[in-house]
């Protein structure tokens, strides 16, 4: 089979860990599998490497920015081949643009417009294991470009679409998707199976366990994925398109890296612009307030005369087939916050969502998960 492997930050976050994700690939290739694996920075490096370029300046230059913060996923393609080549394995690292891995020019969250795979594919066809450096492209300009944070998911499968894999697997810490995060609801269990759509909706909630981006294009180039654990035995998930028959919910999800801003009297065109500017993402707008995940806009926002930053705010997102559509199951879940503020609530499609106090975003959770999540047995 012809197989796409992405391990995250913390399954290579330090030689140990790095090794043992070597070990795994290496299983795979002596059972004859061909295997292009993606990898992302190890553990906290994006991060550091953030904070280095905040300390030099207070609003990065994002061309600068995205020069910078690509290395961190070049390390570790370079040990991970490395190690591989000391365990015999025929692996060759590849950087993102190498890769074929071609974007627009939003730097810091930029988005794939064409996957040229031929080189992968050649080293594939050669016996090679390909290492590919995750979160990164080049830009028709020849600029190399990052895809926003968590885009080496979307490196995955937009090369498992293009070199037509058998699937894409995302490794992880976490054995699979889960209900809600098991640490704040303590009755989450994992997802055996998720629609695509469901997963992007989830994701698009602040759900971190897969990227809005990958989800997006898996959902609409077919390609199957697989979340699993890099180490254990456990099932993972498996992300599948076409609809899923449910009951009630899912999954349920918190954000609260989401800013509320009012638009006021500002140009509404100004507005939509200067989000665009910024590498934030609008989520959706509420009279004449817009919620905006500020997730890749590293250098801030600089909001048009006569809008106002409101601040943080807490959002709850419950996930499932045609949710948006189903006023009981949203009901039961509203009513289930019992003496939480409720500010703002809304549907769509396969997704609802409660705004509430961002101190009690953990109890909301965990009361709509209980109250429309069926406990499977
Ligand atoms: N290293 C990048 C990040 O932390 C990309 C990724 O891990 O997917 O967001
Ligand atoms: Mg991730």
């Amino acid at each position: 089979m012809r197989i796409v492997q992405k391990y995250g930050g913390s399954s290579v976050a330090d030689l140990e860990r790095l090794g043992q994700v070597a070990e795994r690939i290496a299983g795979f290739a002596r059972e004859g599998h061909e295997l292009a694996v993606v990898v992302s920075a190890m553990g906290n490096t994006t991060n550091e490497l953030l904070a280095l370029a905040r300390e030099t300046t207070s609003a990065p230059d994002r061309r600068e920015l995205d020069m910078l913060i690509s290395v961190g996923e070049r390390i570790s393609m370079a040990l991970l081949a490395m190690k591989l080549k000391e365990m015999g394995v025929d692996a060759r690292s590849l950087t993102g643009s190498q890769s074929g891995i071609i974007t627009d020019e939003a730097h810091a969250d930029a988005r794939v417009v064409e996957v040229r795979p031929a080189r992968v594919d050649d080293l594939l066809s050669q016996g090679k294991v390909v290492i590919v450096a995750g979160f990164q492209g080049v830009s028709r300009t020849r600029e190399v470009t990052t895809l926003g944070r968590g885009g080496s998911d979307t490196t995955a499968v937009v090369l498992a679409a293009a070199l037509k894999a058998d699937y894409c697997e995302i490794c992880s810490d976490v054995d699979g998707v889960w209900s809600a995060d098991p640490r704040v609801v303590p009755t989450a269990a994992r997802i055996d199976e998720l629609s695509l759509a469901e997963g992007l909706a989830l994701a698009r909630g602040g759900a971190k366990v897969l990227f809005e981006d990958a989800l997006r294009y898996a959902r609409d180039q077919g390609v199957t994925l697989r979340a699993t654990a890099t180490t254990g035995p456990g099932a993972g998930t498996r992300l599948v398109a076409g609809s899923q028959a449910r009951s009630g919910a899912v999954a349920v999800t918190a954000d609260t890296q989401l800013l509320a801003i009012d638009v006021g009297e500002a140009d509404e065109h100004a507005m939509v612009e200067a989000l665009a500017d910024s590498g934030a993402r609008l989520r959706r707008r509420v009279g004449s307030v817009l919620h905006v995940d500020l997730r890749n806009a590293h250098s801030g926002v600089a909001l048009p005369r006569g809008a106002t930053a409101l601040g943080p705010i807490g959002v709850v997102t419950a996930v499932g087939t045609a949710l948006g559509e189903s006023p009981t199951l949203q009901l039961q879940a509203s009513q289930a916050l019992g003496d939480i503020a409720l500010l703002a609530r809304g549907a769509s499609g396969d997704a609802a969502w409660w705004q509430v106090p961002i101190d009690r975003i953990d109890e909301a959770t965990c009361a709509i998960h209980d109250a429309i999540v069926p406990t499977t047995e």
